[in-house]
């Protein structure tokens, strides 16, 4: 019987195809309007798909996963835990992005003419993203606490930017439902999970067109970068290439260094293992660029593949989606540093610190979705007293610096989970058990 190709390997060959499929458009005379009026909305469908299912993901797995952690004492000890897991991880990854933006000062070499296009050519890009960011710098230092409390639940449930506030209901949700009488409680625990498992049923629907959606991502990514000049993208990219190898060097140093230690320090899962498990997600993460459209997926791994409880994973993995983001802060403490150097500002030790502060709280902030970081980018720099107009040097490479943050943002999410449920004693002997979820249907197949 024919093998069937596993579904990682068919997501990397989208991908790969996706990227020629782009490159091919823009290197010959095929209109890239056939790219995007066709082939895009592949891509936008399966996005979508994920993203529908990412509110009522959280809402539910959030909601079971407080009401399954049995009471109040396990609910802090596992928050605490995890939160202290995610801030931490969080400093990890500024300071390294500090170290290495301070070492090799990408910023000074960028030339003064390649500093001034770059300004000339986004400079209404900038001012749409101030507007966005301009909210957050009127506010009160408490602002982001204060928006973590809806209004109005059901209008936040309609916004994927708005996912902290749906988290926020769902965990006072949660602990409400340990403190009522466990007969009022038993019936719409029932309901959540059941609702749960369909949503589960459904990302297994979306991902039967991953590898096409990938490929359409991909290939209209390409085609709508180069624009009508395909050789600009490129010439950018070129000028900002040392900024861009020092984000991806401190993305793969956390990847790389970062994350088997806590993994080697924490829990007996041999990473190698975990690396391979994960690779769904990441590829997912890296395509969608929305830590959010992947985390179905991220728990659906955890879950059945790492063997984390459903207890824990329901609960660490929201969370993380959208609080965790050790790539995007990583990648906002370069950017602030590198804009600062590229116009000529020295930047003393406290407002390097003032960055800790700020990319650790912007990066809480920005919700799990393509460009979120870039927005909340503002914020530091305006923290630090860096024009905001300074983005417009960092915009070009953005896009693909989003993909590969966005790898980083939800690997963090999936280490911190292992360690939580290491440190709770689960995966006593760090084992990985049972086959890939998106591959086990397949081997029933193949063995019928
Ligand atoms: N795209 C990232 C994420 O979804 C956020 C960012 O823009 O850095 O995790």
């Amino acid at each position: 019987m024919r093998k069937k190709i596993p579904l990682h390997t068919q997501i990397i060959a989208g991908l790969v195809l996706g990227l020629a499929f782009g490159l091919i458009v823009i290197r010959t005379d095929i209109p890239s309007s056939f790219t995007i009026d066709f082939i895009k909305p592949i891509g936008t469908i399966f996005i979508n798909g994920l993203k529908m299912i990412a509110m009522p993901l959280v809402l539910a797995s959030l909601i079971i996963g407080v009401s399954n952690l049995g009471d109040i004492s396990k609910l802090s000890r596992i928050g605490g835990k995890t939160i202290f897991t995610f801030i931490l991880t969080t400093i990890v990854a500024i300071t390294i992005g500090l170290t290495l933006v301070n070492v090799f000062k990408p910023g000074k070499s960028l030339p003064v003419e390649t500093r001034e296009s770059l300004m000339a050519l986004y400079e209404g890009d900038v001012s749409k993203k101030s507007d966005a960011a301009a909210k957050f710098q009127e506010q009160s230092p408490l602002q982001p606490i204060v928006d973590m409390v809806p209004e109005n639940f059901f209008m936040a449930t309609t916004d994927n930017a708005a996912m902290l506030q749906v988290v926020f209901f769902a965990i006072i949700a949660g602990i409400a439902l340990l403190q009522i009488p466990k007969s009022k409680a038993a019936p719409v625990i029932a309901f959540f999970d059941g609702f749960n498992d369909v949503i589960i049923q459904i990302v297994n629907y979306i991902m039967l067109i991953a590898p096409y959606g990938v490929f359409a991502l991909m290939a209209s990514l390409i085609v709508e970068i180069a624009g009508d000049n395909p050789d600009s993208a490129f010439d950018l990219l070129y000028a900002l290439l040392k900024y861009s190898l020092i984000v991806l060097g401190g993305l793969f140093f956390m990847m790389l260094v970062i994350y088997p230690l806590l993994l080697k320090s924490f829990t007996k899962v041999p990473y190698m293992q975990f690396f391979r498990s994960i690779r769904p997600a990441q590829l997912l993460a890296f395509s969608t660029s929305s830590s959010s459209a992947t985390l179905p997926v991220t728990m659906k791994i955890a879950e059945e593949e790492l063997g984390v409880s459903e207890e824990i994973s329901s609960f660490v993995l929201p969370l993380g989606a959208t609080i965790n983001m050790n790539g995007t802060s990583l990648y906002q403490s370069v950017a602030a540093v590198f804009i600062a150097q590229a116009l000529g500002m020295e930047l003393s030790f406290s407002q390097q610190l003032m960055i800790v502060l700020t990319s650790t709280l912007a990066a809480i902030g920005s919700a799990g979705v393509p460009g979120a970081g870039l927005i909340m980018l503002i914020v530091v720099l305006e923290s630090i007293g860096v024009p905001a107009a300074g983005i417009a040097l960092i915009m070009a490479p953005d896009r693909i610096l989003d993909m590969f943050r966005t790898v980083i943002n939800v690997t963090g999410d999936v280490v911190v989970t292992t360690v939580v449920a290491s440190t709770e004693g689960e995966l006593p002997e760090g084992l990985l058990h049972k086959s890939n979820p998106f591959t086990a249907n397949e081997s029933v197949q193949e063995g019928s």
